[in-house]
């Protein structure tokens, strides 16, 4: 079987913590590309998340709590999958790294690198961040600390019998690659970065532990793998390698890889070494989401402004969280969040814009028709506008541009407000013109119908409502080939009133 899945994945989430927006921001990325590929008649779909469970800071945290390793991690995974739930994300597979099929994938990789001569014997030496998991070089240390600006611990020097991954040996390749492929890892600031590390030459990884014994056993011996092999290597022991590799040819190469710029270097760098070392083909793209910055500064558990997605859905809707995260800045650059900036999207563009239209136009229909969807008048229609309008949301998803897609989308919303204004149904109604007054609101409501397909990947649960209350069955625009032809709408249907889909909310007077 040839690959015929798009195949998309988020990074695995460490399960020392608990989901915060950003987490949640990668991920429904990953959703509405998944949703998106879903609907969009391009086939078959796999979207993979999971958890990263193993190393010395998960046995840490699990020491601290008084239990097992895997009971820990039992307990926190759920509360990740809790989150994913609550905020309607569609994941086809979880993968944690403690599933046996995939620790025994990770042995098999790891030995079959190490027969071919791709994983060589050494000792290593070197200042050790525990938190980090991370062998830092000596000019790399920041006044003898962890150089990661996220961290400046203290460092270890460690030394040890290891076993090491010729990842020098693949920097020409690597680099003959980034230069023939030169939208692979996007942003391009993210390329640029990357390409340039290349030039400066790689040294080889690490890849054994002997001090940790949280992990993934090396058959035969008294060490563990290295936690980042063991995880990175989630991408394809999911997919089915080596132990289904029937499956696995239907699914890889991945089509979009989503990772945080935190973890660029083994995403890109790292990875695509692994990957050529296995003789598979490479992602076709990674791409690393910008970070979320609350009121301008960094989410920190010190400064104490760490948000829950849970905080914010007790709020707000999760369609609303899902629409402002991407309405606000494009994909790959960094962007301050705040509740004062996503209040004032939702109440304009959602609560206004969209809810307010959909109310208006569905309650003239009952008024004026009786609620039932009235003949098409040919030749006055707006189907140029929208057809134009779904090619332009192919595109911008085809090329995960969320803030375009919805922008193309919310063009049309402000079209259709203007439409109602212009056409004034209330004027035509009581002229008794009725041909016309037909012709308006079948336009209206079939423009409705569009948007509110256009919107199901973005926005599940409003697309769905307003969908159902205009008599569509089925996942909203499931697929678009078919359901997305101006006039699907049949005259004579019925529709219902939805409950408004985004009731104003107002600021709540802030505790005194
Ligand atoms: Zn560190």
């Amino acid at each position: 079987m040839p690959k015929d899945t798009f195949y998309i994945t988020t990074p695995l989430y460490y399960t020392n913590s608990t989901p915060h927006i950003g987490h949640a921001y990668s991920t429904i990325a990953a959703d509405i590309l998944a949703r998106y590929h879903r609907v969009a008649a391009t086939g078959r779909t796999h979207f993979l998340t999971g958890t990263d469970e193993h190393g010395q800071k998960i046995a840490d945290a699990a020491a601290a709590a008084g239990k097992p390793p895997k009971e820990f991690c039992d307990e926190i995974v759920e509360r990740w999958k809790r989150a994913w739930r609550d905020l309607d994300i569609s994941y086809d597979q979880f993968i944690r790294t403690t599933d046996a099929v995939h620790e025994s994938a990770v042995q098999q990789i790891f030995l079959k690198l190490r027969e071919q001569g791709d994983i060589v014997a050494g000792v290593y030496e070197g200042w050790y961040c525990r938190n980090d998991e991370t062998f830092w070089p000596e000019a790399k240390l920041i006044d003898g600390r962890c150089p990661n600006p996220e961290c400046g611990r203290k460092v270890e020097w460690v030394s040890e019998d290891a076993w090491f991954f010729r990842l020098s040996a693949y920097r020409d390749r690597l680099g003959a690659h980034f230069h023939s492929h030169p939208a692979w890892v996007r942003p391009a600031s993210a390329w640029n970065e990357m390409a340039s590390l290349l030039r400066g030459g790689l040294d080889d990884l690490c890849v054994s532990r002997a001090s940790v014994a949280w992990g993934i056993p090396i058959p035969g011996e008294d060490k563990t793998i290295y936690v980042w092999l063991d995880a990175i290597c989630n991408y394809i022991t999911a997919a089915g390698y080596p132990h289904d590799m029937e499956r696995f040819a239907t699914l890889w190469p991945a089509d979009v890889q989503l990772i945080g710029k935190e973890i660029l270097r083994f995403h890109t760098i790292i990875w695509p070494a692994l990957l050529m070392a296995l003789d598979l083909p490479l992602p076709k793209l990674v791409f690393a989401n910008g970070w979320i910055t609350m009121e301008g500064q960094k989410m920190s558990k010190s400064v104490g402004n760490v948000v829950r997605p849970a905080e914010l859905t007790d709020r707000y809707s999760v369609d609303a969280i899902r629409y402002v995260l991407f309405a606000q800045a494009p994909f790959g650059v960094d962007f301050s969040f705040s509740e004062e900036a996503l209040l004032r999207r939702y109440n304009a563009e959602l609560a206004n814009d969209f809810g307010n239209l959909v109310q208006r136009v569905l309650s003239m229909l009952v008024r004026y028709r009786q609620g039932v969807v009235p003949a098409r008048s040919p030749g006055d229609e707006l189907n140029v506008e929208f057809e134009s309008a779904l090619a332009s949301v192919r595109e911008c998803l085809q090329d995960v541009d969320f803030r375009g897609a919805l922008s193309a989308i919310w063009e049309r919303v402000g079209a259709l407000n203007l439409y109602v204004e212009q056409s004034k149904p209330w004027v035509l109604h009581k002229a008794g013109d009725a041909a016309m007054l037909d012709g308006t609101l079948y336009n209206l409501c079939e423009g409705i119908r569009w948007i509110a397909a256009l919107i199901y990947p973005f926005m599940p649960a409003s697309a769905a409502s307003v969908w159902s209350a205009l008599g569509q069955t089925g996942v909203p625009g499931a697929t678009w080939e078919e359901r997305l032809r101006w006039g699907g709408l049949a005259p004579g249907q019925t529709v219902t009133m939805p409950p408004s889909p985004f009731p104003r909310v107002e600021r709540e007077a802030s505790p005194a």
